[in-house]
């Protein structure tokens, strides 16, 4: 189900967004990582400062809210990517539509066919906010560039933002042979609503640096 992704292989996560009673999304105001790894949270915490954040109930989770919003981030190829949209039944969370905006991905009997999501990403949004067209779920593996040795990390998004921001990473890897070098970011935006209302939003975004950096391993001195 998380094609792409090996699951069980991540150690932390990072979230810009966690869900509140009712399933709704909520965008935090920095990047939170949780894990289970006391080392992975030192290590951190020490690279990009951050506060421990107490939660009752998961009394075995490190939560960390790290202080700087741009993470440099090496990713190995497209296969540590999955971006698909997704509308859940609400009460079982099960998911009744999977898609790539064009074609069915899931149940695999109906995988190929035309989903019936409109083209236009004005309406594919309207549709899901009103809870009848589903919305993405964009995940990515990692490792840090600071720390590449440590393990692989997961960050998972509903927002739009990302998911487009994960669909041009992925073409552009797809042209390359190896990973790339690329940075998470919490992106800030002020706007102001029709009634006068300011409003500020965080969004996480996926944006390359440098493509097909070599990975480990792969290094080799000119003869
Ligand atoms: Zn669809």
């Amino acid at each position: 189900m998380t094609e792409g992704i090996r699951s069980g292989t991540a150690v932390g996560s990072f979230w810009a967004e966690e869900e509140r009673c009712g399933g709704r999304a909520v965008a935090l105001p920095s990047w939170l990582l949780t894990t289970s790894n006391e080392e992975v949270a030192a290590t951190v915490a020490r690279l990009y400062g951050g506060q421990s954040r107490s939660r009752d109930r998961q009394q075995d989770l490190f939560e960390l809210t790290l202080d700087n919003d741009a993470i440099a981030v090496n990713v190995d190829g497209p296969e540590a990517v999955v971006n698909r949209l997704v509308l859940q039944q609400v009460e079982e969370h099960a998911p009744i539509h999977v898609c790539d905006g064009f074609n069915f991905l899931q149940p695999m009997d109906n995988a190929g066919d035309p989903c019936g999501c409109p083209e236009s990403v004005f309406d594919r949004k309207a549709a899901a906010r009103s809870g009848r067209g589903p919305k993405p779920d964009a995940r990515l593996a990692f490792r840090l560039a600071a720390a590449p040795d440590l393990v692989i990390f997961h960050l998972t998004s509903s927002t739009w933002e990302f998911s487009d921001s994960l669909s041009a990473a992925v073409a552009g890897m797809e042209r390359g042979d190896n990973g790339a070098q690329m940075t998470i970011s919490l992106q800030r935006k002020a706007v102001t609503t029709r009634s006068g209302m300011a409003v500020s939003y965080v969004r996480p975004i996926l944006s390359v640096i440098q493509q097909e950096f070599a990975a480990p391993g792969q290094l080799r001195l000119a003869a």
